[in-house]
């Protein structure tokens, strides 16, 4: 019969690179519908890449170490996914804004529209009302500012979004895709939950956790604190996932993709900072965008103390951390080429927000890496040519 080592060797090896919500769920997807072993490589000292969590060690805190994370979906599955993972808890993110001086509801909601103009309209009324100061002569709105002034005006648009996004993105809204404002409802009732999906919540036990869970089996080895770089040998390997950026796998040889940055101060405080979760600052003299306090994401906790971001945007510089893909028409160029490159490669699959240079939530990540890991698996069993990338469109 066959020996341990035999056995052992007819297992495929698989690298993937990147141990955030991409790399975690494909290897968990990968372990368990197939006969495989995986090393996961990450650069950073823990897992979850940007929605790692920690307790804060002078707090006792669950801190967002990237910015505030808030788990939402419309899919039960994928809720249902999660929540095998590990416990969440109910929490429904309702951010506030901060504009010349005065506190909203955001997103845009009846309670907004009334606060801005001193009204006490009914939702009819408001409906009416805004589309006194909605320009329809926009009749295919090309840009952010477009879709802002077409469906909201310009009180509004002023009020709260020119001024933040002028901050987050570094450019003028003209120059960013309408779909961006498309993430934020408007809405003419007084539901404030910042998100429209049903599914909502925050894991008891943070992000890093579920992640853990994900890699918890003998056949996936985790190192941390390991650099990928793209002159490595990888031949040992039957397959290898990438989760990084895409423009870094082909050592930036067209250029570099445009990402936003962002960067955190720390500050803490006794008591209750600003009585909730997340506050933003829509004035362009305002030096940073949002200011998040961590400990309104677990109500069900008690702390004497606070901590809190100040989060500032920036491009970003060969050695920051790539937060938001700007997508910009130059970056578009640029990403069909290195796609192009891609599809030629063989044993290689790229995964995720940096490897596919999308704007994309974590339930986002976490269904197209679920749905990427079956249709992977179901190629390979029927010995067609594996996929390269999860989404067809650049
Ligand atoms: N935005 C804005 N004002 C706000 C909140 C958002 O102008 O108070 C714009 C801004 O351009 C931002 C985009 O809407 O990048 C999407 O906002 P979201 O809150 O979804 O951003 P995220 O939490 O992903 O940074």
């Amino acid at each position: 019969g066959l020996n341990v080592h035999t056995a052992v060797a007819m297992k495929k090896k698989y690298l993937i690179i990147g141990a955030g919500f991409s790399g975690t769920v494909l290897a968990d997807q990968l372990v368990k519908n197939s006969d495989c072993v995986i090393d996961i490589w990450d650069e950073r000292d823990h897992l979850g890449g940007n929605c790692h969590t920690s307790r804060d060690a002078k707090t006792g805190i669950m801190v967002h170490q990237y910015g505030p994370h808030i788990f939402n979906t419309d899919k039960k599955e994928i809720w249902d996914y999660v929540n095998s993972l590990g416990e969440f808890r109910p929490y429904v993110h309702r951010v506030k804004a901060m504009s010349k001086g005065k506190v909203y509801s955001l997103p845009v909601n009846l309670h907004t529209i009334n606060q801005l103009f001193g009204k006490s309209f009914t939702p009819d009324e408001a409906k009416v009302f805004l589309e006194t100061l909605a320009d329809t002569s926009i009749t295919d709105p090309q840009n952010f500012e477009e879709q802002a002034l077409r469906f909201i005006g310009k009180e509004l648009y002023n009020a709260f979004f020119y001024g933040y996004t002028k901050k987050q993105w570094g450019c003028e809204p003209t120059e960013l895709p309408a779909s961006i404002l498309k993430r934020i409802p408007v809405r003419f009732n007084y539901d404030d939950n910042y998100h429209n999906n049903i599914y909502t919540g925050i894991p008891v036990n943070g992000y890093t956790a579920l992640m853990e869970k994900l890699v918890d089996h003998p056949a996936i080895t985790v190192t941390l604190g390991k650099r990928f770089d793209p002159g490595m040998d990888l031949e040992a390997y039957d397959h290898v996932f990438y989760t990084g950026p895409i423009d870094a796998w082909f050592k930036f040889k067209y250029g570099r993709l445009g990402y936003r940055t962002v960067t955190f101060e720390t500050h803490y405080a006794d008591g209750d900072f600003q009585g909730t979760t997340q506050m933003n600052f829509c004035d362009e003299e305002v030096p940073y965008t949002r200011i998040t306090e961590h400990k309104h994401f677990t109500n069900w906790e008690k702390h004497d103390q606070t901590i809190y971001f100040k989060e500032f945007s920036k491009e970003t510089t060969p050695s920051d951390i790539p937060y938001y893909p700007k997508r910009l028409e130059q970056d578009k160029k640029l990403l069909l080429q290195y796609r192009t490159d891609a599809e030629a490669l063989q044993g290689i699959s790229f995964l995720g927000r940096l490897a596919t240079y999308r704007y994309m939530d974590m339930h986002h990540v976490i269904g197209e890496a679920l749905d990427f890991a079956k249709s992977w698996l179901s190629a390979v069993k029927t010995g067609q040519k594996p996929p390269v990338f999860p989404n067809r469109e650049a």
